[in-house]
C-alpha cells in the first residue's frame, strides 16, 4: 500500500473510531496550509494597552488555531499580537509562534505569554511546594521554545481568586524576570471569578495588564464589566478572550453563534484594548477584521445578543461560576473540565482540550461510579455526561480535532 493511501486508510480508521467514541459527527481538520488571500492591513484598528503604552490590534491571536500559515497571515495582515502560555500544547504553541516569528525584527510583533504553577483545585490557591525558582525556570524555557530573549508581557495563568494574584513567590518571580530583562510587563490571566481577581490585581498596584474572559453570554458580565473599567481607569490594559462564548450554540455544531456580533459587543466596551476571538481559519479571521470597519451593532446582531442573554439556549460556554465544585461528592473541578468540553466541541482544538482536562483526569474523577450525579449546574449542564464524554476524548490522537 503506498504511503498516501495507508494514511488515508488510517485517518478514516481513527474518524471512525473518534465518532465512535464521541458519538458526535467528527472531522479532521489537517494541519497544512489554507490558500485564502490575508485581508488588507488599512482594515486594522488599533487601542493603546493601558500604561504599557503598547499599541495593539483590537483582534488579538490566541493558541485556537493549528494551521502556522494563518498564524503569518495575520502577522502579515497587521494582528501583531500573539498571545501563547508554557502550557499550551504541552509548550508546541510556544515552538510554532517561535517558527512564526523567526526571521522577523522584534519590533514587528508583540508577544504575551503566561505561566502556570500547580493550584488547588477547590481553593484556587496555589499549591505548597510552589516556589519562584519554579516560575522562572519555566518561563526561561518557554523563552527557548519561542526564541526570544523577552517577551512584552508575561502573565500568572488562570488566576482564581484574590489570594493567587499576590502570590509572593509569583510577584517575586515577575518581578526578577522584569528586571532581568525578559518581559517588559507583568499581568495575569482569569476565566473565572473575574471581579474578585480583577479588583485584586488593581489593588496590588503590581500587574500592568489583565486577560479576561469576557462575553455577552456571562450572567455577571455586568459585574466583570465594572470590574474591567476599574482596571483600564487605573491604568491597566485590558485583554478580552472567551468574545465568541464557545462558538457554537450545539456540540453537533449546527448552530453557531452570531461571532460578529459578539466580537462587536466586546469592542464597543471601549476599556477592553483588544480580544483574542479565537479564529481558527482564513475566513474567521477575514470575518474578525471585517468587524473593525464598523463596530456598531445591526439590527439583526442585537437581537441575537438580546436572544442569547436571555437565556433559555445552553451553549458550550461554562460561565465557570465554581458552584459546582463542592455539590460534587468528589470535589471534582468541573469548570475546567466544562471548558475542556468547550475548546474540544466549540474551537476543535482537541490539543488544548485535553491539556486544560488532564490535570483533573489525572486526579482522578468518579463519575461512572456514581449511581447519581448530585450536582445541579446553574445552567443545567448535564456535567456527568459531559465529564464522561471528556474522559474519552482524552483518547483520541493529537493530530485530529474533533
Ligand atoms: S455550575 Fe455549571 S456553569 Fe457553573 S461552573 Fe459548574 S458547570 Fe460551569
Ligand atoms: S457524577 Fe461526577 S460530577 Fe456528579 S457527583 Fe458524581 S463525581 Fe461529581
Amino acid at each position: 500500500m503506498k504511503n498516501q493511501e495507508k494514511n488515508k486508510s488510517r485517518r478514516e480508521f481513527i474518524q471512525k473510531s473518534i465518532a465512535g467514541l464521541a458519538g458526535a459527527a467528527l472531522a479532521p481538520s489537517l494541519l497544512r496550509a489554507q490558500e485564502k488571500p490575508a485581508p488588507e492591513k488599512n482594515k486594522i484598528l488599533y487601542r493603546t494597552l493601558g500604561r504599557t503604552g503598547i499599541r495593539v490590534p483590537v483582534i488579538s491571536m490566541g493558541a485556537q488555531a493549528t494551521d502556522i500559515a494563518l498564524y503569518g497571515a495575520a502577522l502579515d495582515a497587521g494582528l501583531n499580537h500573539f498571545d501563547t502560555a508554557n502550557t499550551y500544547n504541552n509548550g508546541q504553541h510556544e515552538t510554532m509562534i517561535g517558527q512564526v516569528i523567526k526571521d522577523r525584527p522584534r519590533d514587528s510583533y508583540i508577544i504575551t505569554s503566561k505561566v502556570y504553577q500547580a493550584m488547588d483545585q477547590r481553593t484556587g490557591r496555589y499549591r505548597q511546594g510552589v516556589t519562584a525558582e519554579g516560575f522562572i525556570q519555566d518561563v526561561e524555557a518557554g523563552l527557548k521554545r519561542l526564541g526570544i530573549e523577552y517577551v512584552d508581557i508575561l502573565e500568572l495563568h488562570d488566576v482564581v481568586c484574590k489570594e493567587a494574584v499576590t502570590f509572593e513567590p509569583a510577584l517575586k518571580a515577575l518581578e526578577k524576570l522584569k528586571q532581568d530583562g525578559k518581559t517588559r510587563f507583568v499581568g495575569l490571566s482569569v476565566h473565572t471569578n473575574e471581579p474578585e481577581v480583577i479588583n485584586a490585581a488593581v489593588d496590588s498596584k503590581f500587574h500592568d495588564v489583565i486577560l479576561t474572559a469576557y462575553n455577552f453570554r456571562q450572567p455577571h458580565f455586568r459585574e466583570v464589566k465594572q470590574a474591567i473599567a476599574r482596571a483600564a481607569q487605573a491604568g491597566l490594559g485590558i485583554v478580552a478572550m472567551k468574545t465568541q462564548a464557545g462558538v457554537y450554540w450545539d456540540r453537533e455544531r449546527q448552530k453557531q453563534i452570531n461571532m460578529k456580533a459578539a466580537l462587536k459587543w466586546v469592542l464597543l466596551d471601549e476599556n477592553v484594548h483588544t480580544t483574542i476571538p479565537g479564529f481558527t481559519t482564513f475566513d474567521q479571521m477575514n470575518e474578525d477584521i471585517s468587524v473593525m470597519v464598523d463596530l456598531r451593532l445591526t439590527e439583526e446582531e442585537k437581537r441575537d445578543i438580546e436572544l442569547g442573554m436571555k437565556g433559555g439556549m445552553q451553549g458550550l460556554y461554562c460561565s465557570q461560576c465554581r458552584r459546582c465544585i463542592d455539590q460534587c461528592r468528589h470535589h471534582i473541578d468541573i469548570p475546567s473540565l466544562m471548558r475542556s468540553y468547550m475548546y474540544a466541541y466549540g474551537y476543535r482544538n482537541l490539543p488544548q482540550a485535553k491539556e486544560t482536562a488532564r490535570p483533573v483526569l489525572e486526579a482522578g474523577i468518579s463519575c461512572a461510579d456514581c449511581s447519581r450525579c448530585s450536582v445541579r449546574c446553574s445552567i443545567g449542564f448535564d456535567v456527568r455526561e459531559k465529564i464522561l464524554d471528556i474522559a474519552r476524548l482524552e483518547r483520541m490522537p493529537d493530530e485530529f480535532l474533533v
